[in-house]
């Protein structure tokens, strides 16, 4: 299971109730911040989320999306934070963060190392549970979507139930391997009368900013969750395609394309003041299961 919180989710520019976009994307003790906007770290505050991140995900660098870096890695330091740290972004993030720690003499307590996709679908981020790949997106600068998959868990060995097929115990790990044994008696026991359930492997796609743009389903396919900004009705479609963003039901039909479980819009204008639910049912007319990214709240993946 993931868990995902939005601590923002304002286009372009904050309003008094929508910070620009970040998101805390938890997964067992490990902990993920999807793109850094203005005041992020007065929002971790406000939902007194705990900064112990591993690992940032930048997905481009106009300002709605790391104007609160800079800033988040100062407050880190000062609160004391020792444990490296990865940042993963576009080509020009470390010079933008290395020029304003540079020009306000500050001096970070532990080590950053950044990483810039090379190709789509590359790897950019593993531990033992989770995998993360990136992926380029259609916007006005370099742009990157992030996929987060948990790897499949081998199923949990019921050792229980071997003993009462009366399998010797030396062969317990060739059954966890799924390879077929015999029993005392030699009669075969499958693997399967001794294995439980495989777990479902959750999923978590983040992809803002971008235009309308199909090349990225197969990257995304059969997420359990995808967030796509949506910064405009489909009645500003034109804007949408001069500002490389894009509308509700194209964030919808992607999402229908990519044959997604869920889908969540956010980057919604600020222009649409209040009228967020009207976006969120212009998606819905062509993929039902979605939902409005409200700031402050939690969702579950699973
Ligand atoms: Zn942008």
């Amino acid at each position: 299971m993931l868990k995902l919180t939005i601590l923002g989710n304002s286009a372009a520019i904050p309003t008094l109730n929508r910070n620009t976009t970040a998101q805390i994307l938890r997964h067992e003790q490990h902990a993920f911040l999807l793109d850094c906007g203005e005041g992020t770290q007065i929002q971790i505050l406000k939902y007194k989320i705990r900064s112990n991140f591993e690992a940032i995900f930048i997905s481009h660098l106009h300002g709605d999306h790391c104007f609160g870096l800079v800033p988040l890695l100062s407050s880190m330091s000062l609160n004391g934070r020792k444990t490296e740290l990865f940042i993963i972004g576009p080509q020009d993030l470390q010079n933008y963060v290395q020029t304003q720690l540079n020009f306000t003499q500050a001096y970070l307590n532990f080590p950053l190392h950044y990483l810039v996709p090379q190709e789509n679908n590359q790897v950019v981020y593993e531990n033992a549970n989770l995998e993360v790949r990136a992926f380029r997106l259609n916007h006005r600068i370099e742009t990157y979507g992030y996929v987060f998959r948990e790897k499949p868990k081998p199923p949990k060995f019921l050792v229980e139930k071997a003993r009462a097929l009366q399998v010797s115990p030396h062969l317990f790990k060739l059954l966890k391997k799924g390879i077929a044994v015999e029993n005392i008696h030699g009669q075969t026991i499958l693997p399967e009368q001794v294995l439980g359930q495989r777990k479902k492997n959750c999923s978590y796609a983040f992809c803002t900013d971008t235009a309308f743009y199909p090349e990225i389903v197969p990257y995304i396919e059969k997420v359990t969750l995808l967030y796509h900004e949506a910064t405009f009705k489909h009645s500003e479609i034109q804007k949408a395609v001069e500002t490389y963003h894009s509308t509700a039901l194209q964030a919808a039909t992607i999402a229908q394309l990519a044959q997604v479980q869920k889908l969540l819009i956010g980057h919604v204008s600020a222009r649409y003041f209040n009228l967020e639910q009207e976006v969120v049912q212009e998606a819905q007319t062509i993929f039902p299961h979605t939902e409005y990214a409200q700031e402050g709240k939690t969702f579950l993946i699973e």
